[in-house]
Formats: structure tokens, sequence, C-alpha cells
């Protein structure tokens, strides 16, 4: 398969295994701050499914503001921007930072990263992983930052509570 059919496999793979998430109930970016109460303002009731692009190219690198539960619904229109721009722009950089713990995050702070993919189905975080796998076999973001890894993402989920 060359890249562009993958590209777009796992873009429907995303677009299935997200399909049924429901729009969060509680705060969207809980933290008090203007950064975030525009963030709150901006992403109110929109479907991940139809964000305008350039919402996601504005706030390219929001996504550690979400609430977990708001993370979890709005993750998959970052990574499907990321499919459909698979170059080097902010959006897939910052993409991959929201779902890439480094060694050095993981020990510090464990519970933090556990909390953020707490809602996450084993479907979703499977297409999560396909998503880094994809990056890392036609990207060089591993040798430029040393931070993909799929396996640090898949210790936080494994870990039993
Ligand atoms: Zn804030």
């Amino acid at each position: 398969m060359n890249l562009k059919d993958k590209l777009n496999l796992l873009r429907r793979s995303i677009t299935e295994a997200f399909m049924d998430v429901q729009y969060p109930k509680g705060n969207l970016a809980p933290h008090d701050c203007a950064e975030c109460q525009d963030l709150r303002k901006t992403f109110a009731n929109k479907n991940w499914k139809n964000i305008d692009r350039k919402i996601i190219e504005k706030n390219y690198d929001q996504l550690p503001l979400f609430s977990a539960e708001a993370f979890h619904y709005f993750l998959p229109s970052y990574l499907i921007y990321s499919l459909e721009n698979f170059n080097n722009n902010f959006v897939l950089e910052f993409t991959i930072y929201a779902l890439n713990p480094s060694k050095k995050d993981l020990k510090g702070s464990f519970e933090y990263w556990k909390e953020r993919f707490q809602y996450f189905s084993i479907e979703q975080m499977e297409t999560i992983y396909q998503f880094l796998a994809i990056i890392d076999e036609n990207q060089d973001y591993l040798n430029r930052y040393e931070r993909i890894s799929i396996d640090g993402l898949k210790s936080v989920r494994d870990q039993p509570n």
C-alpha cells in the first residue's frame, strides 16, 4: 500500500473509532485564564467532525488546555488534519507532543498522562498507535525530538490503577 492509501485508511479508522463520542458534558477547558476562556468560546458546541480547519490551525498548540473529556472529543479533528496535511506543520507537531510522553514525562507526571487518556477505548487507542507509527515510518520527528514512542503511551494505558 502506498503512503496516500495508508493515510486515507487511517483517517477512516479514526472517523469510525470516534464516531459515537459524545460532546463533553463538563467544562471544555477548566483552567481560569484568558487563553482557556478563548478556547472554551472557540470550541463551544463545535462538532469534531466538521470543525473549520482554520480553527485547528489557529489552535495548533491548545490540546493540553482541554479537559480530559474535551481532549478525547476534539483529538480526532487534530489527527485527521495531520493526516490530511502530512508534512511539517505546527498542528502535526503539537499533536504529536500531546500523544507522546517522553521518558522523563512518564517518571514525573505519570498520573497526568493516565488522566489524559482515561476516556479512550481500546479501539481509539489503537488508531492513535497507528497514527504514531505512520509518522515514525515517514517523518523525521524521532531524530529531531526523540519523543516518538508508542511504548510510552502504551505504558500509560496498560498500567493498572
Ligand atoms: Zn488557562
